[in-house]
C-alpha cells in the first residue's frame, strides 16, 4: 500500500475504520513538509499493510484543514477505527511515528497489538487517578475497567473533599468524564483475565479475546468483600449496615448500633465507635475473641457484649430493625457496622509472581512500584487500610508519577 493523497471529497472514504490511518497535513511550499516526506515514506514501505498512510494539501484541501483545525504544518493526526487520536505538530522520527501506531507490535495474525505506556487494570478512584496524571503526562494509557466497583452497594460516598456525599456513580461519571477528555486515555471496558510478561513488557488478555501490549502494568482492582452467610445482611449493607465508620458513621450518629465482627479488631471498632454513638452491642457472632478485660471496660460504658452467633437482620427497604441471635432473640438496632473479609479482586500473582502484604494486598513502595519491575498497584489492591476514595486516588496518583518517572529515565537517554 503506497501513500495516498486525499481531498476534501475523499477523505472520510480514506480513512480506515478500522485499523490505523496516519494523516499527514502538508504544503508544498513548507521546507519542514518536505524533510519529514522521506520520513513518513520509510514508515510506511516499513508499516504492516494494516496501517494506512494518507496525505492531505492544506491548501487545495480547506474543509478537512478547518475541521481539524490545522494551525501549523507539518501537521501528522493518527487515527484507529476512524477517530482521531493523537495530534502531532512538527516534523516526527520515524521512531516516534511507531510508538505512536505501535507498528512494531503485530501478532502472527496481522492484528496490531497497540503498544501502551500503561495498562491500567481496575478503573476505580485509584485507576482513575492515574489516568489523569499520565493522560495529562501525554502517555498512552489502556484504562481497564468492568464496572464492578466495591462501593456500589452504597447510596452516598463521604469524606472526599468537595465531593462529600455524591453517589458512587456520579462519582464515576465525572472522574470518566475528566479522564477520557484526554485523547491519550483509552477505555476498555472489559475484564482483563489475563496478563503475561514478555521481554520488557506485558500483554494484557481480557474475556473477550482482546490482546494489548504495555510498557508498564497498574493494577488498580480492588478489594472483594465476604460476608458471613446471615440471611438479611445483603440487603441492609450499604443502607443501614456498613464496614467503616469513617465513610458512614456520621449517617448513623446517636443511633442504636450493632457491630459485629468475628476477629479482634471489634473492641478497636467499639472504642471507635463510641464516638458516633454512645448506644452500642458489640456481637462476635459466635467467636471468643474478647477478653475478660476487655467485656469488664466495655460494660463500664454500658456497651452490651453478645457472644451468640446472629441468625439475622431485620429491616425494611435496606433499613434495619431488629437482630436476632442463635437463642432466638431479638433486639432493636436502626443500625451498625460489620468486620467483612477482605480479598483481591482479582489476582495476577501466578502469572507476575509479585509479593503480597500482610493483608494479602499487592506489596509496594511509596511511588507503588510492586516487586516485579514495570508492575504497579494502587488503591484497595495495595492497602486494605485505611480503604478510602481518596487514599485510593492519592495512590493512584503516587503510582502514575512512579510510572512516569520510570518511562522518562527509558526513554530520555
Ligand atoms: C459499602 C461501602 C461504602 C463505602 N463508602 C465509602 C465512603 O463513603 N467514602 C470513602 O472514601 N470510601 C468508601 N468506601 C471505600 C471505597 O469504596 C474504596 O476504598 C474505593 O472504592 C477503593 O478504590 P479502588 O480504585 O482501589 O477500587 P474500586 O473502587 O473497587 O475499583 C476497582 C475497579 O476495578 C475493576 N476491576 C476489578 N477487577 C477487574 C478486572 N479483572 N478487569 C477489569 N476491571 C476490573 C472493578 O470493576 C472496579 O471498577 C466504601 C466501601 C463500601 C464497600
Amino acid at each position: 500500500m503506497a501513500i495516498q493523497h486525499a481531498k476534501d471529497s475523499t477523505f472520510r472514504q480514506m480513512v480506515q475504520t478500522e485499523g490505523i490511518t496516519v494523516v499527514n497535513f502538508w504544503a508544498p511550499w513548507c521546507g519542514p513538509c518536505r524533510m519529514f516526506a522521506p520520513v513518513l515514506e520509510e514508515f510506511e514501505k516499513e508499516a504492516n499493510d494494516s496501517i494506512k498512510v494518507v496525505k492531505v494539501n492544506v491548501d487545495e484541501n480547506p474543509v478537512t484543514s478547518s475541521q481539524f483545525q490545522i494551525m501549523s504544518i507539518p501537521t501528522t493526526i493518527i487515527f484507529k477505527d476512524g477517530q482521531p487520536l493523537y495530534k502531532e505538530i512538527g516534523i516526527l522520527s520515524k521512531g516516534d511515528l511507531q510508538q505512536l501506531v505501535g507498528s512494531k507490535y503485530i501478532n502472527k495474525k496481522g492484528e496490531i497489538l497497540l503498544t501502551y505506556d500503561c495498562a491500567i487494570i481496575g478503573g476505580g478512584p485509584a485507576g482513575l487517578n492515574a489516568a489523569l496524571v499520565l493522560g495529562r503526562a501525554r502517555r498512552s494509557v489502556a484504562l481497564f475497567d468492568n464496572s464492578q466497583p466495591r462501593n456500589a452497594v452504597t447510596h452516598a460516598s463521604h469524606g472526599f473533599i468537595t465531593r462529600d456525599g455524591v453517589t458512587p456513580a456520579e462519582f464515576r461519571r465525572i472522574a470518566y468524564e475528566e479522564v477520557l477528555g484526554y485523547p491519550s486515555v483509552e477505555l476498555l471496558p472489559w475484564e482483563v483475565t489475563e496478563i503475561h510478561r514478555t521481554d520488557h513488557r506485558f500483554v494484557v488478555v481480557t474475556s473477550t479475546g482482546k490482546q494489548i501490549e504495555a510498557r508498564k502494568l497498574l493494577i488498580t482492582t480492588g478489594l472483594r468483600e465476604i460476608f458471613p452467610d446471615i440471611p438479611g445482611l445483603r440487603d441492609c449493607y450499604g443502607t443501614s449496615l456498613f464496614s467503616c465508620p469513617y465513610c458512614d458513621g456520621w449517617e448513623l450518629r446517636d443511633q442504636p448500633l450493632i457491630v459485629v465482627s468475628e476477629n479482634s479488631g471489634v473492641f478497636h471498632m467499639a472504642k471507635l465507635l463510641y464516638t458516633w454513638s454512645k448506644d452500642l452491642v458489640i456481637c462476635t457472632n459466635g467467636h471468643a475473641v474478647l477478653d475478660n478485660d476487655q467485656k469488664q471496660l466495655l460494660k463500664s460504658r454500658n456497651i452490651e457484649v453478645v457472644e451468640q452467633a446472629v441468625t439475622m437482620f431485620i429491616g425494611y427497604e435496606g433499613k434495619l430493625r431488629q437482630v436476632e441471635f442463635a437463642d432466638g432473640t431479638r433486639i432493636e438496632r436502626t443500625g451498625g457496622f460489620i468486620t467483612p473479609e477482605w480479598k483481591p479482586k482479582a489476582s495476577f500473582q501466578g502469572s507476575l509472581g509479585y509479593e503480597v502484604n500482610e493483608f494479602g494486598g499487592i506489596a509496594t513502595n511509596e511511588w507503588g512500584k510492586s516487586s516485579v519491575p514495570g508492575v504497579y498497584a494502587a488503591g484497595d489492591a495495595a492497602y486494605v487500610m485505611p480503604s478510602q476514595l481518596i487514599y485510593a486516588a492519592a495512590g493512584g496518583s503516587k503510582a502514575a508519577i512512579g510510572i512516569n518517572m520510570e518511562l522518562t529515565e527509558e526513554d530520555f537517554v
